[in-house]
Formats: structure tokens, C-alpha cells, sequence
């Protein structure tokens, strides 16, 4: 039992005193005997309470998970407190270029916000990280091999900008974090976790080298497509699926996930076809994640996680967390999205895959409208708050709201380590299909 309710039990005995004084005061000199002392009493009363309280409390300790002895009586609330929401993906700085054009000294974020993010719904819902999407759109204009010039690039690093800009300019709320540790050892501050995650492999420009220095920028995943195919792997469209090009990955994107497993960066796969996700399951040598993508089974659109891949995930070896997708349009059919129908996601995906292996990746800010209930990043609670309902355990929902996630996180480091101990050296191939180097460079492991 906790030390609070012992020390209720020990005043409660300490305030037998004055009765038993009174008690001796009443005896006036008569014959009659006084009160038998109930001092053997007392002991025995004092006993029996903290030996019940000591049974009572034998049992909590046996029978609840070691992560519950510091909230035996678990809530929402206090899950929240104690695993507080690290969203998988939140497009703030998407509408910072869209609204402000990425002038970040334009609004206040401690104030409304026009979308679904600012300081005071982010503390509302009990945010203790996120991931900031430094989405840019797919090129129209690449050409059929993607190689033509496009501003992907510089437009990238306008968003990693202003993602970093932002962090640092409140930073009494956001701190940048790298790793998993640094994500704890920030929300065990108050902070509001920041890490970045690239939307796209078009991003990168077909190189390499590009994602290495978006590595020193702080990226620590990257969605291997958006809604376009590209020089890595074929992308799952929109509401439906886009005829492949590659077949999933292509060789060229095989190697980007040898790079990506080097570095650290985790393989996204929301937003990939299915033969691409199933490819990048089986391959990466590291967990993989889909940052924001919701269960087909429940809502049929190429852009949520089939069954079969859910199922793989609990029958392989790849500890992947897919995290729920909270846009309207791949939750529910037209008009009908609700928390309700959110969490039916959720519930889907843990019964398929395990419940380890669920998270939550909004699209806040990213996406036009928003389920009834939850509107914006304040309303985490209510969703927490609906699956307590549903049976799910505090231990399971700790791993919900950003558990999973970190333990992915953590494992994806350890790999990284080791690759590079092992003295894996970086992938230097360039794109088959670029005539702006020399055609005689040999696509080679490492230098010669
Ligand atoms: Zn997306």
C-alpha cells in the first residue's frame, strides 16, 4: 500500500489518545472499577489493520504490471500524466507556409492558432511530444525518371527552418530531441518534445547524401513516398491505389533503407503502396513505423494498412508501430468520422497486430476537416478516455500514447550503433537515371 494511506492508519491510532485520557479522567474515585485499559486491544486492532494493509498491498504488488505501482488506481487523466501523447505526425509547419509563408515572427503561438495547434491545446491535450512534418508536395514537374530540377530540396530545408526556428523561439515549451532518451528526459521537464520527420522520398532529391544532411538536421524518419512514386518505391496513392512502377521498392530504394538503418532515420511507411510497405517490412533491419495511417478493414482506402500486413506485423520480426491517421476521409465514409470511429481504428489495428504496436499520428494541421470529437490536439484525452472505456489497460494505453513509439525509437538507435561499430560504411550509389555526373562513377559500397 502507498506511504499515504499508512500514515492515515497511524493517525487514526494516534487519535485514541485524548479519548483514552478522557476515559481515565472520568474515573472520579469510585469504587467502581476503571476501564479495563484497552491497551492489548489496541495493539491487536493496530495489528490486524496493517497487517491487512500489508496483505492489500502484497496483492498489488503480485498481481499489477511493474509499470503500474505508482498508479495502482489508474485514470485517463493520470495515464496521461504519467505517458503523456507523442504524436507520430503533425503538419504545423505546413500551415505556417501555407498561412504565413513561413514568416515565423507573423503569429504567436501561445495565442489561437488558425489550425489545430498552439501552445494552449497542445498543453490541453497533454502533449508531451511530436513529430513536425517538414512536408513539401510532389513535383509535378520531375519528368517520367523524376530527374528534371524541382525546389524539393531548398523547400525542404525552408521547412526544417522554420520547424527549428519555431522551437527554439518558445523554447520554455519545445526543446528539439534527437533521441528517444532526450524525448524522456524532455517531457520529464515539461517540455514538449520536438523531433522532424521528412513527408517523402521526392524530398530528397534521389540523393543519398541529401537525407544524410537532413540527418544533421535533426530528421529522424522519413516516409519512403508521398502520394507520387519516386526514385525509391511506389506510393499507394490517394483513395486508390496508383498503377506500380517499381513493384514496391526499387533497387535504388533498398539501399536508401541500408542507408536509413545506418543513420538511425526511421523507415515511414504511411502514404506507400502495399507491395512497397511489405518489401520495407521483411527488409529494414531496423523497426519500422507509419507515422499516420489508419486500418483498411475498417475504412477501405488504399491509404490505410491492410489486414495481411497488420497480421505480418504480429507474425514477424519487425517491431512496427502503426499510428492511427485521424483525417475524416480514411477513418469513415463522408460526414460520418467521429472519435468513435477513430478509436474503432485503433482497437482494430491492436486486436490484428497487438496492441504494442499502435500509436497515434493525427495529421493535425494537415488535414481540412477533423473528426467530431476530436477537433483538434486538446481532445487526445477524450480518446484515451473512450479506449479506458473499451478495457484497454494503463500499461496498453502508456504504450498507445507514446510508448511504442519510443521503444521503436530506442531499438532503431541500437541498430544504427551497430552498423556503424560494425564499420558499415555509407551508401555512396548514386541514381541510375542522372546524366549530371560522370556515367563512368561506379555505384559502389564504398570509396576506391
Ligand atoms: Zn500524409
Amino acid at each position: 500500500m502507498d506511504p499515504v494511506d499508512t500514515e492515515q492508519g497511524a493517525q487514526s491510532s494516534s487519535e485514541q489518545s485524548p479519548l483514552l485520557g478522557a476515559q481515565t479522567s472520568s474515573n472520579d474515585g469510585h469504587d467502581e472499577p476503571p476501564p479495563t485499559p484497552p491497551e492489548g486491544k489496541k495493539t491487536a486492532l493496530i495489528w490486524t489493520v496493517l497487517t491487512g494493509l500489508f496483505a492489500v498491498g502484497l496483492i498489488l504488488v503480485f498481481t499489477l504490471p511493474v509499470t503500474d505501482w505508482a498508479d495502482p488506481f489508474p485514470t485517463p487523466e493520470s495515464i496521461l500524466d504519467s505517458a503523456p501523447v507523442i504524436d507520430g505526425h503533425i503538419d504545423l509547419p505546413e500551415l505556417v507556409r501555407v498561412y504565413y509563408a513561413n514568416n515565423v515572427s507573423a503569429f504567436n503561438l501561445n495565442e489561437r492558432m488558425p489550425g489545430h495547434v498552439d501552445i494552449p491545446r497542445l498543453r490541453k491535450g497533454k502533449v508531451g511530444g511530436f513529430f513536425w512534418s517538414v512536408y513539401v508536395s510532389c513535383p509535378k514537374d520531375a519528368g517520367p525518371d523524376f530527374v528534371d530540377p524541382t525546389w524539393r530540396v531548398r523547400d525542404t530545408l525552408e521547412q526544417i527552418d522554420v520547424s527549428r526556428l519555431l522551437i527554439e523561439q518558445y523554447s520554455d515549451t519545445f526543446e528539439l530531441t534527437l533521441t528517444s532518451q532526450e524525448v524522456k528526459d524532455a517531457i520529464w521537464n515539461g517540455k514538449i518534445a520536438s523531433l522532424l520527420g521528412v513527408e517523402g522520398a521526392h524530398q530528397i532529391g534521389n540523393s543519398i547524401a541529401v537525407l544524410r544532411q537532413f540527418y544533421t538536421l535533426g530528421v529522424r524518419y522519413m516516409t519512403l513516398t508521398h502520394m507520387c512514386h519516386n526514385a525509391f518505391a511506389d506510393s499507394g496513392g490517394y483513395l486508390e491505389p496508383l498503377p506500380p512502377l517499381h513493384g514496391g521498392l526499387s533497387k535504388f530504394g533498398y539501399r536508401l533503407i541500408d542507408e536509413m538503418n545506418r543513420l538511425g532515420i526511421l523507415v515511414d511507411l504511411s502514404h506507400t503502396s502495399d507491395q512497397t510497405a511489405e518489401q520495407s517490412l521483411k527488409y529494414s533491419k531496423a523497426p519500422v513505423i507509419w507515422s499516420h495511417s489508419s486500418a483498411r478493414a475498417v475504412h477501405n482506402v488504399s491509404r490505410n494498412v491492410p489486414d495481411y500486413i497488420l497480421e505480418s506485423i504480429k507474425t514477424g520480426s519487425n517491431d512496427a508501430v502503426v499510428m492511427v491517421n485521424f483525417a475524416p476521409f480514411y477513418v469513415a465514409p463522408d460526414g460520418k468520422a467521429t472519435l468513435e470511429s477513430v478509436v474503432d481504428h485503433v482497437e482494430h489495428i491492436g486486436n490484428v497486430a497487438g496492441r504494442q504496436h499502435v500509436g497515434i499520428g493525427s495529421d493535425y494541421d494537415g488535414i481540412g476537416s477533423v473528426p467530431e470529437g476530436l477537433e483538434d490536439v486538446s481532445k487526445y484525452p477524450a480518446l484515451v478516455t473512450e479506449l479506458f472505456k473499451r478495457g484497454w489497460s494503463a500499461e496498453e494505453l502508456r504504450g498507445l500514447t507514446g510508448g511504442n513509439l519510443l521503444r521503436v525509437l530506442d531499438v532503431a538507435e541500437r541498430v544504427a550503433r551497430e552498423l556503424q561499430k560494425a564499420g558499415t560504411p555509407p551508401v555512396l550509389d548514386i541514381y541510375d537515371k542522372r546524366t549530371d555526373l560522370p556515367v563512368e562513377r561506379l555505384n559502389v559500397d564504398s570509396p576506391t
